[in-house]
């Protein structure tokens, strides 16, 4: 199930305030005591916002993400997909869809497709991402979230490019989308191979 797990906590979880979230940006560094230093901090940005209130920038990438959300495929279970999108620094928009198959562990998230998709034409810099789903009834009423595993691999992107990133993730309808980024989605990431 594709994202599934992500749109579980959503529905029953609760988002925290900005005051909550700035504390805790405060804390940030490795479990192991290696202070994280990445520059760029996006602050006060956790938040439901609708489509009419995001950029122009930013429309132009869920609406990537929503096209090719088409494309997606996953046939079984829930249903849910995922239309992912990621701008680099040229500006140019780099697209992945989610591809379930019969063996859940080998799922493809959307964001793990988009990404390495920019790296597969020599394009790491990547400045912003935007992520929407549906699910069987093409309706998903909050927003959908990255994956435990899409999120380590998206820390990556932080490490390669020093600086955090942007992403929104957007319901079905896009009017309840959250605004947050790389790094505050995965504050204390592992990072074994970093040793
Ligand atoms: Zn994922």
């Amino acid at each position: 199930m594709v994202e599934r797990s992500a749109y579980i906590r959503m529905v029953g979880g609760s988002i925290p305030s900005a005051r909550t979230r700035k504390e805790k940006s405060k804390s940030f560094g490795s479990p192991r005591g290696r202070p994280v230093e990445i520059k760029g901090d996006i602050e006060n940005n956790l938040m439901n916002i609708k489509y009419l209130d995001l950029s122009k920038d930013e429309k132009e990438l869920i609406d990537a993400a929503e096209r090719v959300l088409a494309n997606a495929y996953n046939p079984y279970g829930s249903q849910t997909k995922v239309g992912a999108s990621a701008r680099i620094s040229s500006g140019e928009i780099v697209i992945g869809s989610s591809m379930a198959n019969a063996s859940s562990t080998v799922n493809l998230c959307a964001e793990r497709v988009a990404l390495a998709a920019a790296n597969s034409i020599g394009h790491r810099d990547i400045i912003a991402m935007a992520i929407i789903g549906t699910d069987s009834d093409g309706v998903i009423e909050n927003p959908i979230m990255p994956c435990g595993v899409c999120r380590q691999f998206m820390e990556e992107f932080l490490i390669i490019n020093n600086k955090d990133i942007p992403i929104i993730c957007s319901n079905s309808s896009k009017d309840i989308i959250i605004r947050t980024s790389f790094k505050e989605l995965l504050p204390l990431p592992y990072e074994g191979n970093r040793q």
